[in-house]
């Protein structure tokens, strides 16, 4: 009995050699290479996803009936994908799926070139080769038996790779398919929740306001310039009037899908369940005269997607960017949205401008020109980079927060406005061996806040700035968001109390 197949092992080596190649390494054409280190870094990775790929294809390749209708499946969205990720930068994700199933034909053929198609093309005649190998040069035995051993395998070494936790691999190809598919179809298509509104009372309602709420991202409070940190990072607000920052905000959780809901609802931690059963402050928004926008320069995580649904428009100013995009990314790209979803702008408009802001990979996040704090990082893994690289370059994001919210309050000025930033959590640099964030550490716990008014604003609601001033200095909990911001905007929420506004 022989134990080894040799032809059916050159057949999966040749197939998994063309997946590497033309599948799974465009998917890391934007990674930081600079070093030898960063490039056995992501040459790791590029392996890693490879042996996924030839485990599924072992499964694949088992039996020559599946061969032959699985494998061009494989070989049309692994060329197409590609395609998008070196041509566009963008990469699979559920969002993608959402634009893909609701575009109309023309936005479909405005993405669709000769390039695309002759690029599938090319790898649907290398997998025509493939399957006429597989039918008339190899015989497998048992093959469904191999089709299991093939898929425990498989299971086996996807599950086994929490462990080596810098190593996502259900974010590549061809992990990517299954996971973002079943992320789309199963966790955000479930019927939405019945959740109840509030009560509330209109108490001082302006007949013409505009309020900006801009969430932030991992923006700590200790690194703004208004807060007295000693690098210049925030020179166009610090020259700003009006702009009152709030550097003890506190935040109980720390990472973006856990302190959404407790900043969006009335959650807090004596009544958790708020977050399940209550809508946001959009819904109470709209149904006193606000027309409302969630413009979005991230994706729409479980915990807060029925929240974004309560919004009268949506956007997703870039659907195809994941956190393993490592192109430029910039929430720039939200500006063009703040003056466009509606045009006139309503007498009573809401807008959510949902940030990437400081998310890692940090240069991504910032224009080369904003880049002055120097040397930046050059390693995609964290911590393979100096805390000196890592500071210079959170640093740069949070100059590029100012040039950002300097042109959110610029673009509503003239009118009676108010522009909130609230950022979900802090972000750690190295501090007791933690980076990134999920830490319960002081500069992850402590996001920053920053509020700016206009001169119509300040003279129609004279107390509530009088108010913002006298309480800048005192400790609140993110929660205080839900009650100050319907209270700016004139609407008194059940159980708002000087303990939660900040505009008392
Ligand atoms: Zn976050």
């Amino acid at each position: 009995m022989r134990w080894v197949n040799w032809k059916y092992l050159l057949w999966l080596v040749v197939a998994t050699l063309w997946t590497a190649v033309c599948f799974i390494a465009p998917d890391f054409i934007d990674n930081p290479v600079n070093s030898l280190r960063s490039l056995c870094t992501v040459l790791g990775f590029i392996g890693a996803c490879s042996i996924a790929a030839f485990l599924l294809l072992y499964v694949i390749g088992a039996n020559r009936y599946v061969t032959a209708v699985v494998l061009p499946v494989w070989a049309v969205l692994g060329a197409a994908l590609a395609f998008y990720r070196v041509g566009y930068h963008v990469t699979f994700t559920p969002m993608i799926i959402d634009v893909t199933l609701h575009t109309n034909p023309e936005e479909a053929m405005g993405v669709i070139s000769w390039q695309l198609i002759a690029w599938v093309v090319l790898h649907l005649v290398i997998c025509g080769v493939l399957i006429w190998w597989r039918w008339t040069r190899i015989n497998v035995n048992r093959s469904w038996a191999h089709m299991i051993v093939g898929l425990l395998l498989f299971t086996a070494y996807v599950n086994a790779k929490y462990s080596l936790t810098s190593i996502v691999l259900e974010q590549r190809f061809p992990c990517n398919i299954g996971y973002h598919s079943y992320i789309y179809f199963v966790s955000f298509q479930r019927e939405p929740e019945t959740r109840v509104v509030p009560n509330y009372e209109i108490k001082d309602q302006a007949d013409s306001l505009t309020v900006v709420f801009v969430l932030g991202e991992a923006t700590r409070a200790d690194h703004l310039q208004l807060n007295g940190y000693e690098r210049e990072t925030t020179p166009l607000l610090a020259e700003r009037r009006n702009v009152v920052s709030l550097p003890h905000i506190f935040s109980e959780h720390t990472f973006t899908d856990a302190c959404l809901p407790y900043i969006l609802t009335r959650a807090d931690s004596v009544h958790t369940e708020y977050q399940y059963n209550e809508c946001s402050f959009i819904r109470i928004l709209g149904e006193t005269g606000f027309t409302t926008a969630w413009l979005s320069n991230q994706d729409k995580g479980k915990p807060y997607a029925s929240f974004i649904s309560e919004s009268d428009t949506v956007v997703f100013v870039n659907a195809g960017k994941s956190i393993y995009v490592y192109s430029q990314w910039l929430d720039e790209a939200l500006l063009g949205a703040l003056d466009s979803v509606y045009q006139p702008r309503p007498a009573r408009a809401f807008y959510v401008l949902h940030t990437v802001g400081s998310h890692w990979y940090y240069n991504s996040h910032c224009p080369e020109a904003l880049q002055r704090f120097q040397p930046t990082t050059t390693n995609r893994v964290v911590t393979n980079n100096s805390i000196e690289q890592l500071t210079n370059s959170y640093d740069n994001t949070v100059l590029y927060l100012d040039y950002f919210l300097d042109s959110v309050i610029h673009s509503v000025e003239d009118q009676c406005a108010l522009v909130l930033f609230q950022s979900d959590h802090g972000e750690a640099l190295g501090e007791e061996g933690c980076y990134l964030h999920g830490h319960e550490i002081p500069g992850v716990q402590n996001p920053a806040c920053v509020v700016w008014y206009s001169d119509k604003y300040a003279a129609l609601y004279p107390d509530k700035i009088k108010a913002l001033v006298a309480n800048k200095d005192k400790r609140y909990r993110t929660d205080y968001l839900f009650y100050s911001l319907l209270f700016a905007a004139g609407i008194e929420a059940e159980g708002d109390n000087t303990a939660y506004n900040i505009f008392r």
